[in-house]
């Protein structure tokens, strides 16, 4: 016999991954909800660095499968979401006291242009020296070599309301202002409550995705039984916007710890980031630390000399990252499914992930309920559908 069901999925999590798991999942014909305990992008999706990229600098460690298929994300969002994504240029300047040669830049972004299908728009360039004085102030000092190549920059929160836009038009319900309180299997359902400020519901789906990006735990932990949470750190991301302009794109340099930090024209004026701090407080109460914030406008000073700028905002958000005890900037970037039952899973709970890679995420999450899903007929395909933006 059948089990009555109010939602086939029920998605928890209204960041880039909740939308694009609730749009994948209304495509394919299944009745959804999307419950989003704030409003959409309030978490780590609207405090990202805004690229939807391969990651160039992932090719150092090897995390060539994760840049081939962002790279080819990055080219279908450019294509769907014209008006959301667009390609930009990025420069890389590489000094003398630097720790890459450039060599090793023109190998990489070798590498970064075959892996994208070597398009037209992947190509890269080494600028002619009597070109760099004109890179808006760069330091010119110890200057060995500038490359230039183009990849993506997107509005994060803009895209999260398209995707969720999208989800929406094709059958979704959006549940914002919207909490799950408590949730427990009771056969062939999961049965959830939920509260809103206009009272509380309970409701009964078939399978149910934990996208709560920071709050995966507590989501989790909120089951019953409670499904296997693996060992996960917080790791905080800060960004600072300065007044003034960049007109020949996106920086990327080379913190005095040898990170990388991007300084990119945003709506007019300068955004510089990221930083990377181990957090264990509450997702919620992140915010910017003092030496963050001077070590973003160090590294921007360091690259722009004559610039005086003014920090006109800054705001952090916290990256889910597995549990090790190397610097958070070297760990692997890519995203880890965890289910309750491995054979039949009902439940897939998403952990850490790339804004960039959203679709091919949320198409690799329904994939793992497909078994327990029932059969339906799609209504369409994720990567045919043209994204606008919603606001
Ligand atoms: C500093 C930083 C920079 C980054 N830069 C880039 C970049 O440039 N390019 C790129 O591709 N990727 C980037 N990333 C990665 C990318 O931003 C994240 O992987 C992605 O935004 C995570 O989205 P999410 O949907 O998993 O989580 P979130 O966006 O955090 O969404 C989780 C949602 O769950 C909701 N929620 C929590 N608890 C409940 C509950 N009980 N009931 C209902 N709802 C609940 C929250 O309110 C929140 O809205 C960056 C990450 C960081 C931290």
């Amino acid at each position: 016999m059948s089990v009555e069901h109010d939602y086939d999925l029920v998605v928890i999590g209204g960041g880039i991954h909740g939308v694009g798991v609730a749009q994948a999942s209304a495509a394919a014909g299944q009745r959804t909800l999307l419950v989003e305990e704030r409003s959409l992008a309030a978490g780590t999706s609207s405090r990202s660095s805004k690229l939807i990229h391969g990651g160039l600098r992932y090719l150092e460690s090897g995390q060539w499968q994760l840049v081939r298929e962002s790279l080819a994300e990055r080219n279908l969002l450019l294509a769907l979401a014209p008006k959301l994504v667009e390609l930009v240029p990025f420069l890389l300047p590489i000094y003398a006291d630097g720790q890459r040669r450039p060599w090793q830049i023109r190998a990489g972004l070798s590498i970064y242009a075959a892996l994208a299908n070597l398009k037209r728009e992947a190509l890269f360039q080494r600028l002619p020296r009597r070109e760099w004085g004109e890179l808006d102030g760069l330091e010119l000092t110890g200057l060995e070599a500038v490359f230039r190549y183009h990849d993506g920059r997107t509005d994060d929160a803009a895209l999260v309301r398209a995707v969720a836009r999208s989800a929406e038009r094709l059958g979704a319900e959006l549940a914002l202002g919207t909490r799950l309180v408590a949730g427990r299997r009771e056969g062939e359902s999961w049965v959830l409550e939920l509260a809103s400020a206009t009272g509380e519901r309970t409701v009964r789906a078939c399978c149910l995705v934990n996208a709560a990006g920071p709050w995966i735990d507590q989501v989790s932990g909120r089951l019953r039984p409670i499904p296997p949470r693996p060992r996960v750190e917080l790791v905080a991301g800060t960004h600072v916007e300065l007044d003034g302009v960049l007109e020949h794109g996106v920086y990327y340099t080379e913190a005095s710890d040898g990170r990388g930090v991007f300084h990119v024209p945003w709506k007019g004026r300068v955004m510089v980031g990221t930083t990377e701090t181990p957090y264990r407080g509450k997702p919620e109460e992140l915010a910017p630390t003092e030496s963050e914030i001077e070590y973003l406008l160090a590294t921007h000073r360091r690259y722009f000399p004559t610039r005086e700028p003014k920090v006109v905002a800054s705001w952090a958000g916290a990256r889910v990252l597995p549990f090790a005890s190397s610097r958070a900037f070297d760990r692997p970037r890519e995203v880890h499914f965890v289910f309750d039952l491995p054979q039949r899973p009902s439940f897939v709970a998403v952990y850490g992930g790339k804004l960039t890679g959203y679709r091919l995420t949320a198409e690799k999450a329904l994939q793992f309920l497909a078994l327990t899903l029932p059969p339906k007929t799609p209504i369409a395909r994720t990567s045919e559908l043209p994204l606008e933006p919603a606001d």
